[in-house]
């Protein structure tokens, strides 16, 4: 019989819908101009990308002239941050803020930058993974060129005071870049009222496309090319428009906007239900991330005496898809750096799994994971020297 796969790792990425395939085909094979070309084929395309462009604009309050299509969320950060980093290091700036649970297209692209001798300050977030603006507003200097602190985390989906950061950056006049590829499409964002200069997002973490992005540029402001070449995006990004993956992205966003409230209702009842299933069931376990300041789809906990990349086997051979720490660093054994940021010892971080739930999920399947969950954390716990010790003790 062949095995029920339960997905349940969305903030890694999501499978695209229906609806959304439906409408990228058509410009694979069919309508494949150019859009900087002249025939028809070519404007319809072109007229289907800014069709896309307001669909995005509209989900986060912001003018279609300021979204700019990107390969996807972590080309959108590298553009954002060494783009302000350059053109504020010609006025003297070579300062710059963030947090150290960032996700890694963040932190790499600042060490990146330290090498080329900008400073950085790293913020500590909270035993909550939560950061103040507070704490920002101590960090600034006269020499601060940009703010760059991610929405929603993507391992424990703890949701940062975003608009009062971004009401001090104004206030003080530094640049506010927010990394928000798990937030957007999934909690209201609105760039003006929450005061955003620059926000970095990507499709496939809503149900479009892989490799298509945008970044969100507020008006005026003008971040130092990242990819050179020809002139599309009036100029500022270059390398002909991926139109199916661009048609795509604005499909999905503008049916996430659409069913966001009903979504977020599902949602948040499969992660309170898993929430409690597991803190009720499952002795020595422990919530990562902030109980209720969190993405309504994200569960992140720690088992005592288990090794994550074990529970995770188990759960695969279960067909239940969840990770451990992020999809990218999986393969390496350091435990996430977001585990540690929010205080965990190392033994507690290498212990946890996360599952992120999904529209296509359901309570039925959030059920059946935490049994299976039981039974695997007890196997698991059984072969561990270190459970039996502490029992023995
Ligand atoms: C997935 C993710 C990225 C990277 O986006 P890609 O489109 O995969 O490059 C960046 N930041 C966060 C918070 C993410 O979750």
């Amino acid at each position: 019989m062949e095995q029920k796969i339960i997905y349940a790792d969305n903030a890694a990425t999501t499978p695209v819908s229906p609806s959304v395939l439906e409408k990228m085909l058509p410009f694979f094979s069919q309508s494949y101009g150019n859009p900087s070309s002249m025939y028809s084929i070519a404007r319809d395309n072109k007229e289907a990308v800014e069709h896309a462009r307001a669909q995005i604009a509209s989900a986060i309050n912001a003018d279609p002239n300021e979204i700019y299509f990107t390969a996807g969320g972590s080309e959108s950060d590298n553009w954002a941050i060494k783009g302000i980093a350059q053109t504020q290091s010609a006025r003297g700036k070579k300062h710059l803020i963030t947090t150290n649970f960032e996700h890694h297209a963040v932190l790499h692209t600042m060490e990146e930058l330290e090498k080329a001798g900008f400073e950085v300050t790293y913020l500590p977030v909270n035993e909550d993974g939560l950061v103040t603006a507070e704490q920002v507003a101590a960090a600034l200097r006269p020499e601060t060129a940009l703010v760059s602190i991610m929405y929603a985390n993507n391992e424990i989906g703890t949701i940062q005071p975003i608009a009062e950061i971004g009401e001090l950056c104004r206030q003080k006049g530094v640049m506010f870049h927010t990394d928000a590829v798990q937030a957007v499409g999934a909690i209201p964002i609105d760039v003006k009222a929450e005061k955003i200069d620059l926000l970095s997002m990507s499709s496939h973490k809503f149900n479009g496309p892989k490799g298509v992005g945008a970044l969100y540029i507020r008006k005026g402001i003008r971040p130092a090319r990242l990819i050179h070449g020809g002139g599309q995006e009036r100029g500022q990004r270059a390398g002909t428009e991926n139109v199916p993956g661009i048609v795509g992205m604005g499909q999905a966003l503008e049916n996430a906007i659409e069913t966001m409230e009903s979504k977020t209702a599902h949602l948040l009842e499969i992660r309170d239900y898993v929430v409690e299933a597991i803190e009720r069931e499952i002795p020595r376990v422990r919530l990562n991330g902030h109980r209720t300041q969190r993405l309504p789809g994200n569960v992140n906990v720690s088992f005592q005496a288990c090794e994550g990349e074990s529970l995770l086997l188990f759960l695969d051979m279960a067909g239940i898809c969840a990770s451990s720490g992020s999809a990218c660093t999986s393969g390496s054994l350091d435990p996430s750096h977001v585990l540690l940021a929010i205080g965990l010892p190392h033994e507690l971080a290498h212990g946890s799994i996360r599952l992120t739930f999904g529209g296509q999920n359901t309570l039925e399947e959030a059920r059946h994971i935490c049994e299976e969950l039981k039974k695997i954390v007890a196997e698991v716990r059984r072969r561990s020297p270190l459970w039996n010790e502490e029992k023995g003790a």
